[in-house]
């Protein structure tokens, strides 16, 4: 607190990221970070970048990250944005097309990014809850039943790894042709269909997706957003209003590499799901429930174990997982699918912490 403060600054929740920690050797599942290392073409992308060119400026709009995505995607340059990381797209897209008069609308269990943007751009907003196994009701957001002046979600949802499928998507898309609905596909490349097939029919579609989870690009910090011509050059205003040149040039050069290694992508996002799929039994093994996920992490409790004591327990043996202090959501542990041998340690660690 200083008396220096503007009153915006006072009245902000700003996000708590999960623990990164500077010692070595700890098992890390806790910030859904990709085991995998990134493409080793990308990592040469970027000494090169760095031999080449750093005393210039980098190109302002990423022109050649946009050419790369839009023809991986199959939309045109012109329908993407990018910026650092998805949660800088997700801050531009929250000043430039979800504050609105009527309520922002979003599930009450969802990326807890949401609710400190609006506190930050001014947004009001409705939660709206999502049902007791955790999905998302389209019928809910109906305009009949709700106004609101714009739709944002995640999908797979976070912490829950929930999918919404694409069918539920587009019909949320035709409740009402004059709302802008964000889908928040930081996980989308994990299991579930893109709804970037639908931006051509749906102008009101603005599709986020970052670099950091599937492409194994955390520390590089690259997302972008997929819509209407329309919705990017509102994106584009807001960008060129504060800082025209976001992406410098070792994240373009890597990005590039990252999207064009098509081979190596498939091979890393294939390893992550078996390794869901294994993590999923081995924790169902040990009692837990685990919600059927379609993401890098699963969300699981386990009925005779307060998770907050596990989350803690599994701390103290060097074992990192997200546990969240939020209503509906306390009860359960978000875990990252790690290695096998993460996975091992965990296992090791959480038959410790649960025995009798
Ligand atoms: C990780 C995550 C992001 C942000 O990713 P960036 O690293 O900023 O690209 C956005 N949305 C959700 C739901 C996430 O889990």
């Amino acid at each position: 607190m200083s008396r220096y403060w503007s009153p915006v600054v006072a009245s902000l929740k700003p996000y708590v990221p999960g623990e990164q920690p500077r010692a070595p050797g700890l098992v890390k599942l806790n910030t859904n970070e990709n085991p995998f290392p990134p493409s080793p073409r990308a990592i040469e992308a970027i000494r090169q970048a760095a031999d080449a060119a750093l005393r210039l400026y980098p190109d302002p709009s990423a022109e050649p990250l946009r050419a790369a995505l839009a023809e991986e995607l199959g939309v045109q340059p012109a329908q993407v944005f990018v910026g650092n990381g998805s949660d800088e797209v997700l801050a531009i897209t929250f000043q430039a097309l979800l504050r609105h008069d009527a309520p922002l609308l979003f599930p009450d269990v969802t990326y807890s990014f949401y609710p400190s943007f609006c506190a930050l751009y001014g947004v009001p907003f409705e939660e709206v809850p999502v049902d007791a196994g955790w999905h998302l009701r389209v019928d809910d957001y109906h305009p009949s039943r709700r106004s609101g002046g714009a739709v944002i979600f995640a999908n797979p949802n976070a912490p829950t790894g929930l999918l919404l499928p694409l069918g539920e998507v587009e019909r949320l898309l035709g409740q009402d042709a004059d709302r802008v609905v964000v889908v928040d596909e930081a996980y989308i490349d994990f299991g579930g269909e893109s709804a970037v097939s639908l931006v051509d029919r749906y102008p009101n579609l603005l599709v986020v997706q970052t670099l950091s989870k599937s492409r194994s690009l955390a520390g590089l910090r690259v997302g972008f957003a997929v819509g209407d011509v329309g919705l990017i050059e509102a994106l584009e205003r807001v960008k060129n209003s504060f800082n025209s040149y976001p992406l410098d040039r070792l994240s373009i050069a890597g990005a590039v590499a990252a999207v064009e290694d098509r081979a190596y992508f498939e091979r890393t996002r294939a390893a992550v799901i078996e390794g869901r799929v294994a993590l999923t039994d081995a924790l169902e093994g040990l009692g837990f429930e685990v919600v059927p996920s379609a993401a890098n992490f699963v969300f699981a409790r386990h009925p005779d174990h307060d998770s907050g004591e596990v989350a803690a327990a599994l701390r103290r043996r060097n074992v990192l997982v997200r546990h969240f202090r939020a209503p509906r959501v306390e009860r359960f542990l978000r875990i990252t699918v790690g290695t096998e041998a993460q996975h091992l340690a965990l296992l090791e660690a959480l038959r410790e912490v649960l025995a009798p």
